[in-house]
């Protein structure tokens, strides 16, 4: 397997810690909104890459926070607490609005096909571990209390920018209008560890700490969950871009210094997606969310194949344009799987060679649309029916595009529906006058296209044979 690795700016080798097994963590979302499908275009790529390593042999553990507490408006500590806003928006406490948003952020995942991680937890679970790296650090001279809050020290770093070559645009993504400058700080880039004095009086959940009672910074969450749960190395660490700076910058330097040692291998990043007039947002134009697409009438997984149509390292425009081609290349795709005739015994040498030639296209730095289109070679192929079913099935545990779900379970073709319950009840009224003749030749016609009806006591049910 190889993959680019954002901390030497290369394609490796993956070799994890410890042969076999992957300690994998994710930046989790932060739940005072819905996510944006630019915030799902991450998680889906993320979602690739576990099963990647899963389908390659590699048992993976999986972390991912949510993060409930300490993620202010600007990622440089200042602006408005994004929970408190969430709150105060939807009158709502923060405890609701994270209930809220949290549900609704796996309701969206477990629609895109994006598995749970192993282990969810949430910030505010974890305020005793918060405690313990931040003592650490003060104990060891990595941070300093100022302006009764608590501080990393940056300058005790001698290679504090491990992600400091971000261009421009990139490092000032976290950034909004309503930043100030906190005068606390000794460097400019020293961040907080631990608030206990905000300008937000109203900061909705507060805990005891040894410097007064208050709430963790954003970037402690991320290591001591880590830690917590995935031990003092992991192999890889994912999020978008723009967590880049500072967010992994500053988990990369706490964690570390509390540490004492390297502490995570390999940083997997996602590039954004983009609308037509720039960056996507939760405030500004449209907000792109699954449930407005399906509002609009759009299948949800159509959306994870538009994502896997690209690579996860370069930026990806959406329109509706584009979307409406990925829904003309999905029928059809899943068109030519239904048509697969299930013939023929299931050739098992070839399923492996199958098998192994996506692991290489798919291991070589998530190359999804190289998956895809071995997808296609497979429908070409000269395999029969039933291997050929068999080696989607098995892309599909990775792709996860419901390519082999029965149209009834999955996307129902309405026109099809509706055709077949127009036969249903006009045979039924065939039957109520007595019209023997015509309520079978109407279940011969449907079965002439494939169509299966049953009578059963709860009424009529089709299928597609
Ligand atoms: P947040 O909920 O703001 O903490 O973001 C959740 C995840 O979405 C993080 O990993 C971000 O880096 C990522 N993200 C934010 N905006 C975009 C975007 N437009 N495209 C892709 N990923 C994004
Ligand atoms: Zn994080």
């Amino acid at each position: 397997m190889k993959l680019y690795n954002s901390l030497t700016k290369n394609v490796e080798e993956f070799v994890p810690n410890e042969p076999g097994k992957v300690a994998m963590y994710t930046c989790g979302p932060t739940v005072y909104h819905f996510a944006h499908i630019g915030n799902l275009r991450s998680y889906i790529c993320e979602d690739i890459l576990e099963k990647i390593l899963r389908y390659s042999g590699y048992d993976v553990k999986r972390v991912m926070n949510i993060t409930d507490v300490g993620h202010l408006a600007s990622d440089a500590d200042t602006g408005e607490d994004k929970m408190l806003k969430g709150a105060k928006r939807e009158h709502k406490s923060v405890m609701e609005i994270a209930k809220y948003y949290t549900d609704a952020f796996f309701s969206d995942c477990a629609k895109l096909n994006i598995k749970m991680p192993d282990v969810v937890e949430p910030a505010t679970n974890c305020i005793p571990e918060f405690i313990n790296m931040i003592e650490g650090l003060l104990e060891k001279g990595y941070a300093y209390k100022a302006g009764e809050n608590v501080y990393f020290d940056t300058s005790k770093l001698k290679n504090y920018y491990v992600f400091g070559n971000q261009n421009e645009d990139e490092l000032k993504v976290g950034v909004r209008d309503d930043v100030t400058e906190d005068t606390n700080k000794r460097n400019k880039n020293d961040f907080v560890l631990w608030f206990t004095k905000s300008k937000f009086e109203d900061q909705a959940l507060k805990w005891e700490s040894p410097w007064g009672v208050g709430y963790p910074g954003w970037h402690i969450e991320c290591s001591c969950i880590g830690m917590k749960h995935l031990g003092e190395r992991m192999d890889i660490h994912c999020g978008g871009v723009d967590n880049m700076f500072p967010h992994h910058t500053n988990e990369i330097a706490q964690s570390e210094s509390f540490m004492g040692h390297k502490w995570c291998n390999y940083w997997f990043h996602v590039h954004h997606l983009n609308d037509e007039s720039g960056k996507m947002s939760k405030s500004k134009g449209e907000f792109l969310t699954v449930s407005l697409l399906e509002e609009k009438g759009y299948d949800p997984v159509v959306y994870r194949m538009f994502a896997l149509q690209s690579h996860y390292r370069k930026p990806l425009t959406f329109s509706y344009e584009t979307l409406d081609q990925t829904v003309t290349t999905y029928k059809k795709l899943r068109n030519r799987i239904s048509a697969v005739q299930a013939e023929g015994a299931v050739d098992d040498n070839a399923v492996r060679e199958w098998h192994d030639k996506f692991a290489e296209a798919v291991g070589n730095d998530c190359n999804t649309a190289m998956g895809l289109t071995l997808l296609y070679d497979v429908l070409k192929s000269e395999l029969n029916g039933n291997t050929k079913l068999k080696v989607i099935e098995d892309y599909d545990r990775v792709l996860s595009l419901n390519l082999l779900k029965k149209e009834e379970e999955g996307t129902v073709d309405e026109e099809l529906r509706a055709y077949v319950e127009a036969k249903i009840a006009e045979r039924a009224d065939a039957k109520k006058a007595r019209d023997f003749a015509k309520a079978d030749a109407i279940r011969d016609e449907l079965l002439s296209k494939g169509i299966v009806i049953k009578d059963t006591r709860e009424g009529v049910v089709w299928s597609k044979e």
